[in-house]
């Protein structure tokens, strides 16, 4: 999500006249995305703030912006810090260009946050959705790094500015051929540890008029794979007329246009809403990949009715066998979060058990970290110690790296398609790469991570790699 409003953003400022610069030392702004769903990323934009701060003695005319969660979460608090010029909430972006601009004149702090982000109104929705769809087609292409701060520069040149290759500090990110759709905004499943809702406010399903025409838009431009964006983007419904719109019925209308290839969603909630339908169309339509990100957050009964999770391990992993028959080869993935309030070591214990039946081919693993206005936050207290926490995220981390090593190995000798994203950020091997055979990374359609040496201009195309070693997370091969 935030990669994408980095992107619309960039988008949204290049077209009103500004430039990314190559360094913070020679922008006139600094904008930051921020994300607030753990304290950690916070504290890494206040420690970016800091440093901004120290570069504002020089340059006391550079204007620092935060957007997003973490400016509608802290307002004017986070205003009142000395580096931060503008607060700028996720309702506002679409006023960021003009909200710039002032400031950049006015030199005045501003902050533009929604007083009551869970009562959005119907204009707000409609300013958001012209934003999405005006800006959505270009800069919907996706970028690696979500909360980069991007340093912007007005451009005298407005209508013939470009951005210089080695500007692209962000852009540098930008994956050819691919591009994220949002399909709904916020949530409302007030998971109890989640800060989503009070920042992102209800969940609301755009128009499927308007996200497959954006699809088509992004196909003439190019665009091979499209990931459909959402919290809870297997709920995704819209009714027009007698008819109700579902995620199975965007995937299928999607798959009707020609040059897109590939289509994802992220991220879906465990329910049995759609969820056959969405399994039948994964099976059916080449198009759509076979990967599920489904997190189950806990494999415990009670910590799950403590988060205000909606099912059960025992269903959790019913849903999982559905996949698993309905759609051979699907690949799945999971989130936990360890060391939640009251989880005893029997519950964690019944995580470990659920991740060792789930067999995800990764998992991200987080610790439990308190979210102020949440409702574990406000009802519970932090009771695992940190080394407690510590202790089962290793734990788990070890258990799920083993099956995902396991998993891996099955792909040893085969053939996989990939989608280039473009040159392998890691030098995993040390394979002599010259100049035009560097290490390339790509996907595979249930969201391997493949790498191999190639030529450059494979970016962005489909090819066929042999795979010859893996590790749990990495396929590794040689092109054929
Ligand atoms: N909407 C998605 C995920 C949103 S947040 C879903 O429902 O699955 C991404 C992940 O961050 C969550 O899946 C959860 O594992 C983790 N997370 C969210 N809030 C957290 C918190 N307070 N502490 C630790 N991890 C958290
Ligand atoms: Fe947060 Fe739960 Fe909504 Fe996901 S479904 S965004 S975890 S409240």
């Amino acid at each position: 999500m935030n990669k994408l409003d980095t992107a619309l953003v960039n988008s949204a400022l290049k077209e009103a006249g500004f430039s990314l610069t190559a360094s913070v030392k020679d922008a006139d702004a600094v904008l930051i995305n921020t994300c607030s769903v753990r304290e950690h990323a916070e504290q890494r934009v206040f420690s970016h703030l800091g440093h901004l701060k120290h570069i504002k003695k020089s340059r006391p005319d550079m204007v620092v912006g935060v957007i997003g969660c973490m400016a509608q979460r802290l307002g004017d608090k986070l205003l009142e810090h000395d580096a931060v010029n503008i607060v700028c909430g996720p309702t506002q972006i679409p006023q960021i260009a003009d909200i710039l601009k002032e400031t950049l004149e006015k030199k005045q702090k501003r902050l533009a946050i929604t007083e009551k982000i869970r009562e959005t109104t119907e204009t707000q929705n409609q300013v958001l959705e012209e934003f999405e769809s005006a800006y959505g087609i270009e800069s919907s292409t996706n970028f690696h790094s979500s909360t980069t701060p991007s340093q912007c520069q007005r451009d005298k040149t407005r209508y013939h500015h470009k951005l210089r290759q080695s500007s692209l500090k962000i852009g540098a990110g930008k994956i050819p051929s691919q591009a994220f759709v949002r399909a709904m905004r916020g949530c409302n499943n007030f998971c109890a540890y989640c800060i989503v809702p009070y920042v992102r406010g209800p969940e609301v399903c755009r128009p499927p008029e308007a996200i497959i025409e954006q699809i088509k838009k992004l196909a003439s431009q190019g665009v091979k794979q499209v990931t459909l964006l959402g919290q809870t983007v297997n709920s995704y419904k819209y009714k027009i007329g007698n008819r109700t719109w579902s995620l199975a019925d965007l995937l299928d209308a999607a798959s009707d246009i020609d040059a897109i290839e590939w289509l994802k969603f992220v991220t879906s909630y465990p329910s049995e809403e759609f969820f056959d339908e969405i399994l039948q169309v994964m099976a059916d339509s080449p198009k759509v990949c076979n990967y599920l990100h489904l997190p189950a957050q806990s494999g415990s009964d009670k910590i799950l009715r403590a988060m205000n999770r909606h099912y059960s391990a025992a269903s959790y992993l019913e849903l999982l066998d559905r996949a698993r028959a309905a759609v051979p080869g699907i690949a799945v993935a999971g989130d936990f979060i360890v060391g939640f309030p009251g989880e005893t070591e029997d519950d964690f214990n019944d995580t470990v058990e659920l991740a060792k039946k789930a067999r995800y081919k990764n998992a991200f693993i987080f610790k439990y970290s308190p979210r102020p206005g949440t409702i574990a936050d406000k009802r519970l207290q932090d009771t695992v110690p940190a080394e407690v926490k510590q202790k089962r995220i290793a734990e788990l981390l070890d258990v799920q790296e083993k099956i995902s090593d396991q998993l891996s190995r099955d792909f040893l000798d085969k053939e996989v398609k990939v989608l280039v994203e473009g040159l392998s950020k890691k030098s995993h091997r040390n394979i002599a790469g010259s100049s035009d055979n560097p290490q390339l990374v790509g996907r595979t359609e249930t969201d391997y991570i493949v790498v191999f040496n190639g030529p450059m201009s494979l970016a962005g195309q489909f090819a066929k790699v042999k795979i010859i070693k893996t590790s749990p997370l990495t396929l590794f091969g040689e092109l054929i």
